[in-house]
């Protein structure tokens, strides 16, 4: 795959169209979209990576009440926030989480970078994480990638080979950052997730709803290349 392979202006415009028209009458009402509190971005971007949203809802909001500031996260005692993650589960999280605060306020009085390449020094933060402080908190235009992204832009753009390889995820890689606008990056790659986890899913994706049909590469071969 190379970058001639990439989707031509007109495929991109289409796409970003479609799916802002399709967020718009479908995106969900979330709390971390009513935010651009890079710290409360970073919550709930750590809370979702391994957990379901509606088990994420309640657990966010207790947990900016009992941390309100990346110094309030930094200064409590480990057991405290430990015990405060219970029970989401993949225990590494909060520790990471609290790594970030303490070295936030130790090196960053208190703040989180904006900056793709600090954001990527701590630990913790990888591309993902870091494209999604990047375009949800500061609005900068940074594409993101996490599964849910992946499998979409796979399956609308790519269709062939192995989704998992290390080729085709930095293909697909490139393909998110030349889909995301100049503007509007924030809804596009809030629209991007809410697409895959509502429309285009893991297991039998809603392709007779979907408004991606026309420039999809894996309809109405779905089934076959889903397979793979
Ligand atoms: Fe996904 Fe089906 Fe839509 Fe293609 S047509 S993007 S496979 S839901």
């Amino acid at each position: 795959m190379s970058a001639s392979s990439l989707p031509l202006p007109d495929a991109r415009q289409r796409f970003r169209r479609r799916l802002l028209t399709w967020y718009r009458a479908n995106g969900r009402d979330l709390p971390w979209r009513q935010t651009s509190d890079p710290y409360h971005i970073l919550v709930s971007e750590v809370m979702l990576q391994q957990t379901q949203v509606d088990r994420v809802l309640p657990k966010y909001h207790e947990w900016l009440a009992k941390y309100p500031s990346l110094e309030a996260l930094a200064t409590a005692p480990e057991r405290d926030v430990a015990e405060t993650w219970r029970p989401l589960g993949y225990n590494i999280r909060p520790r990471r989480l609290q790594s970030i605060a303490r070295e936030s306020v130790e090196k960053y009085n208190g703040q989180l970078p904006s900056d793709e390449e600090t954001l990527l020094s701590f630990k913790g933060i990888g591309a993902y994480t870091a494209g999604a402080i990047r375009s949800f908190a500061f609005r900068q235009r940074a594409a993101i990638l996490d599964t849910n992204v992946a499998r979409v832009l796979f399956r609308i753009f790519v269709a062939r080979g192995d989704l998992k390889a290390h080729a085709t995820r930095r293909h697909l890689w490139a393909v998110s950052e030349v889909m995301v606008p100049r503007k509007e990056v924030f809804d596009f790659n809030q629209a991007l997730m809410d697409f895959g986890a509502m429309i285009c899913v893991a297991r039998k994706p809603k392709c007779d709803v979907c408004p991606m049909t026309k420039l999809c590469r894996s309809y109405p071969g779905a089934e076959r290349s889903l397979k793979k």
